[in-house]
């Protein structure tokens, strides 16, 4: 069917191709031509590599190669792909019902799934609003604590204190708080809300801590405490925005001043959730509860899209009573049912497993194998943290370039700007692992 004034598409266009492809060179022009991937240019300047199936921890190409994958799908597939436990959570789910929405129904799925995240997360957190992606649901922390001032009568406080190198996702509000050099905020001047950043935590993770680290961020929370509605940040580990683990002590100094000048925490744990930094929750590094939480990528153990925001009891109640009488938002797909159901299931064999264990192996190996790129010229640091090994170079990296001589190497490794870095699915064994390291040390080897 075409509408009037356009003319119908060709047959392959509308869809003619199918991509159990035997021939997948039309199908990639296709590609190339029509669809965009993340952060990347339109118009085949960066093809991607087809993938026809994924086991384990490896990702097979249409072309027969099997790749060892360092990056469990952007932090999620923390137990590998095409799990049995998994696979057979959304079956069984698939039998009853795929999706209904959320406005007047509830089922099983998303309440046992609320249930969990209640009793896992820190005591104050009780509220869960179950959403689509990451970025929703840093969009939805942030809508809880401009109306949670609001209903606490100060609706000044309405803006956000950020840290630079940070990434909260890529909607309009959630990008406000990213790092605004790396978020490419002048693109969106007048668009995006203009947040307070306070400077990248100096003090790193394993050094004695630095009391000087915090005492900018102190000035910015003390001098715009009347119209702070809350401070975001990644707790410990920061993700996209650079990679940098933190000293626990900033995040104690955080909450502290938080409470002293009467501005709320959210900690935006999407990467760092499910045991990616060594704890269950990377908070639980400096013992510290925020006021929200933000939950993602590895909730469903890589198979679905799901998020979840987390809130006290005060700040629901307070909204609650306010002039809206509601949280102002509820997507379309919200606590969908296949996801939450393998969100489920995801965590309970997170919790049934030796996690801890692994993941202290795979930090351990990744500290022995990744310290060789030390001693190379164009490696400035090596850093890890739980199941995030990372390499940060001097330069910015020739990404395209350098993922097609991993994929030669017969591994995914997906480098940005300055650095290479690996979180591999925790289910990885020590051979596959070596691999992947002495892939990176080759390829670095070259640069
Ligand atoms: C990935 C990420 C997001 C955004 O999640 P999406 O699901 O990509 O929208 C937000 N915050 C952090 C810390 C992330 O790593």
């Amino acid at each position: 069917m075409s509408l009037p004034g356009t003319t119908a598409k060709s047959p392959a266009r509308a869809g003619g191709l199918t991509c159990t492809q035997r021939d997948w060179s039309q199908a990639l022009a296709f590609d190339e031509t029509h669809l965009w991937h993340p952060y990347a240019p339109i118009g085949g300047a960066a093809p991607a590599w087809p993938v026809v199936a994924a086991e384990g921890v490896r990702l097979v190409l249409a072309d027969g190669r099997r790749l060892i994958d360092g990056m469990s799908s952007w932090w999620a597939a923390i137990h590998g792909y095409n799990h049995p436990v998994l696979n057979r959570a959304v079956r069984g789910q698939l039998r009853s019902m795929a999706h209904v929405m959320f406005g007047g129904l509830t089922h099983g799925p998303a309440i046992d799934l609320g249930r969990r995240l209640v009793d896992l997360t820190p005591a104050p957190l009780e509220k869960v609003f179950l959403c689509d992606s990451g970025s929703v649901a840093v969009e939805v922390a942030i809508k809880m604590a401009l109306q949670y001032w609001q209903g606490r009568g100060r609706p000044a406080k309405r803006r956000l204190l950020a840290l630079r190198g940070g990434y909260h996702g890529d909607t309009l509000g959630a990008m406000s708080v990213c790092d605004p050099v790396m978020g490419m905020h002048r693109s969106f001047a007048g668009v995006v809300p203009t947040q307070v950043f306070a400077p990248r935590p100096a003090c790193r993770f394993d050094e004695p801590w630095e009391p000087a680290a915090i005492s900018e961020c102190a000035r910015l929370i003390t001098t715009h405490q009347d119209e702070l509605a809350a401070v975001i940040l990644e707790p410990i580990a920061q993700g996209a925005g650079g990679m940098w683990f933190y000293h626990p002590e900033y995040l104690r100094a955080v909450r502290a001043l938080c409470d002293a000048h009467g501005v709320l925490l959210i900690a935006d744990e999407i990467a760092t959730g499910f045991g990616r930094t060594g704890r269950l929750f990377a908070c639980d590094h400096a013992g510290v509860a925020p006021d929200i939480l933000c939950l993602g990528k590895a909730l469903t153990g890589g198979y679905m899209t799901l998020a979840a925001t987390l809130a006290t009891t005060e700040i629901a109640e307070t909204i609650t009573r306010g002039e809206a009488g509601c949280l102002m938002h509820g997507p379309t797909f919200m606590a969908n049912p296949l996801a939450c159901a393998v969100a489920v299931a995801s965590i309970d064999l997170l919790l049934s497993g030796d996690w801890q264990v692994r993941v202290r192996r795979i930090e351990e190996q990744m500290r022995r194998e990744l310290d060789a790129c030390r001693g190379l010229p164009a490696v400035r640091d090596v850093r890890v943290l739980g199941a995030i090994g990372v390499v940060e170079m001097r330069a910015p990296l020739d990404t395209r370039r350098l993922m097609a001589r991993f994929v030669e190497a017969g591994v995914w490794v997906r480098p940005f700007g300055h650095l290479v870095y690996l979180m591999p699915p925790y289910v990885m064994r020590a051979r596959d692992l070596s691999v992947l390291t002495g892939a990176i040390k080759a390829v670095l080897s070259e640069a």
